[in-house]
């Protein structure tokens, strides 16, 4: 199926999600910054289309896309930014403006999180939402010279429970470059830890929370910005001590540490 627009599946959930992570107060995004996801039920992806805003979405602001149409796309070495562009478009659909109603060209963000959910077999629920933000505190760190390390460790007992395992991406130019690098990332991840990272690090750029309820999302980003805002206070007074794998393995292993994970992604 092609992208198309259809403001009847964009849920009262993911709505009022867009707008609390647009919130000037949360510094997550602004002006058209960051974009939301839901899976549907029949795999395809409501998305907020292009040049959007978060705070102040609405039901119209969003396409449905092909998961699939959209990765062939990425996962074809010959496809272009171009071919990512049209693909996006939804057929028939003109904004008041006269211009097309057309799905970020982050979607590929949102997109390669389903393909790789589907390859784990997993099920449907563990990545039916996805937020995108730039905070301005972790954004900063990822623009520094720690950028690559600074989220190799977990710092606090509070941010493994909320988080997990980060991913880190490099930087690459957003589009079907970003796409390309991120979706490798992604599958590595997978492979290695059987499970999607619940929050993505993007070189000089932003985060991606994934999580199976808004509240999920909510909970990973705010952690994300906190966790940002402790590595740099670390860094200022001289470096990081993070816990180390043998502190992290065994907080996991404990059974109400387990509860708690459970509980936070489901936004109990
Ligand atoms: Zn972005």
């Amino acid at each position: 199926m092609s992208t198309s627009w259809d403001p009847s599946l964009t849920t009262p959930e993911l709505l009022t999600l867009t707008r609390l992570l647009g919130e000037p107060a949360r510094d997550l995004a602004v002006l058209a910054e960051g974009n939301t996801s839901q899976r549907l039920d029949d795999g395809r992806l409501v998305v907020k289309a292009s040049g959007a805003n978060l705070g102040s979405a609405t039901a119209e602001d969003f396409v449905v896309v092909d998961v699939d149409e959209v990765m062939a796309i990425v996962d074809d070495p010959a496809a272009t930014q171009d071919d990512l562009t049209a693909v996006l478009v939804a057929a028939g659909a003109t904004r008041p403006d006269g211009g097309p109603r057309r799905g970020s060209i982050e979607t590929v963000v949102h997109a390669a999180v389903q393909q790789v959910a589907a390859l784990l077999g997993t099920g449907p629920d563990v990545a039916r939402y996805i937020g995108h933000t730039h905070p301005t505190d972790v954004v900063g760190l990822l623009a520094s010279v720690r950028a690559a390390e600074a989220w190799e460790r977990i710092v606090y007992s509070d941010e493994a429970v909320v988080v997990g395992r980060p991913l880190f991406v490099p930087y690459a130019t957003p589009g079907i470059d970003l796409g390309r690098i991120y979706a490798s990332g992604l599958r590595q991840h997978a492979e290695r830890h059987g499970a999607l990272p619940q929050l993505v690090l993007l070189a000089n750029h932003g985060i991606v929370a994934i999580a199976p309820t808004t509240a999920g999302v909510e909970a990973v980003s705010t952690m994300a910005v906190k966790g940002a805002r402790v590595r740099a206070t670390a860094y200022a007074v001289g470096g990081l001590a993070p816990l180390t794998d043998e502190q992290v393995t065994k907080f996991f292993a404990r059974d109400d540490i387990d509860e708690r994970r459970t509980n936070l992604a489901l936004g109990r």
